[in-house]
């Protein structure tokens, strides 16, 4: 079967299908080739169509939509952020995203989000730390042991090596779960009971809280020199991780700057405050890591462009398989004016039967 069959009929990725999807390519190659796919795109960044997110925040949680465009493919993600949920069984981060053909606007593509922006989130992280880490760095704090997690860590034992984890959650049982989860992947793993012992002797800080405030994860006497911070659950308006000191001693780097500006850590500074963009250096126009012993900060919010790369891959991914549904989603009159005579049809249709 190939995804698109009949342009009519929209092929769906439910969670199961991502599931056995992932699992067939297997978590760290599906990682490595998603990563090579937003690498891409973010190194042809200036041919896409790209604007802030559409936010809707309410005192609990924010509902966004994310639309980006190469020209060729148009894509969107619905994702929504509310940290309290898991107290209710639910999860924090959920989403469903489309992919569409621009020359008709017919949907190719539509998928379930919440496993494959976990898996996105993870290999941009990893993009951004291929160009920003210290060389050579094998040891990662993971603050925050959450959904997003072991993603995380996958990514950068799969991208750049990270084979030792720090772990620390205010949450005891998160922590205990991520370790769980990660046995016999290859790492060695320490559990943490404090933020101060999980980063000590870290190359790599990736901070990934969920909390609806302006929190302080990190203070600036915990950070030395030779660091990079990978800081990915400051996403919103009046909720970030990081105390402003540091951002001040760090080289900031940024998807797209009018998003993280209002969304990112560096809503803590200036509006001039200087920042690279991601892009410049994947492109080689601006420069990444330029010394051991800075202090390198990637303000991750999470852009559209790396979710169109993920559909973009999930698509490739469904040419040959049958990991999909068919989605009775657009609406085909025989004569294409004639959608009321198709409505009739209908009525005499089930009038009979
Ligand atoms: P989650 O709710 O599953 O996990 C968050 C974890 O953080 C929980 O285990 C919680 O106990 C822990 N936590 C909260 N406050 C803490 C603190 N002060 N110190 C240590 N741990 C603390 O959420 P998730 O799905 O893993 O997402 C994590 C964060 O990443 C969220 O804020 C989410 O909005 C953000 N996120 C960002 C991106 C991006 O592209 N940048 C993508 C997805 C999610």
């Amino acid at each position: 079967m190939t995804p698109t069959p009949n342009l009519n009929i929209v092929p769906f990725v439910s969670v199961e299908n991502m599931m056995d999807l992932v699992l067939a390519v297997g978590v760290e190659t599906f990682l490595v080739e998603l990563a090579a796919y937003v690498e891409e795109d973010f190194r042809r960044w200036e041919s896409f169509d790209k604007t802030a997110r559409i936010a809707s925040h309410s005192p609990d949680g924010v509902i966004e939509l994310m639309p980006t465009s190469d020209g060729k493919l148009y894509g969107f993600k619905y994702v929504n952020g509310h940290p309290k949920n898991t107290r209710t069984g639910r999860q924090t981060v959920t989403a469903f995203g489309v992919l569409a053909d621009v020359d008709s606007g017919y949907p190719l593509l539509f998928s379930e989000m919440t496993i494959l922006t976990a898996l996105r989130t993870a290999a941009t992280s990893a993009v951004a730390a291929k160009y920003l880490a210290p060389k050579g760095a094998r040891t990662m704090a993971l603050i925050g042991n959450g959904a997003q997690s072991e993603f995380q860590a996958i990514a950068f034992k799969a991208l750049l090596g990270i084979d030792r984890l720090r772990l620390y959650d205010i949450d005891r049982q998160a922590t205990e779960r991520c370790r769980r989860n990660l046995e016999g992947m290859g790492f060695s793993v320490l559990s943490c009971s404090s933020p101060e012992e999980a980063v000590e002797g870290a190359d790599i800080v990736t901070t990934a809280t969920a909390d609806k405030q302006n929190a302080t994860i990190l203070t600036d006497n915990m950070i030395g020199s030779s660091v990079h911070i990978n800081a990915v659950g400051g996403d919103c308006p009046g909720k970030t991780e990081l105390h402003r000191d540091i951002l001040l001693r760090s080289d900031i780097f940024v998807e797209y700057p009018p998003q993280t500006r209002i969304e990112g850590e560096i809503q803590q500074l200036d509006a001039d405050h200087p920042i690279t963009e991601l892009w410049q250096v994947v492109t080689g126009a601006a420069t990444g890591r330029s010394s051991a012993a800075q202090v390198t900060l990637f303000d991750s919010v999470g852009f559209a462009t790396e979710d169109f790369s993920a559909l973009r891959y999930v698509r490739d991914q469904l040419v040959g398989s049958d990991r999909f549904q068919s989605l009775d989603l657009v609406a085909d009159p025989d004569e294409p004016r004639d959608l009321f005579g198709m409505l009739l049809r209908r009525a005499r249709l089930t009038a009979t039967a």
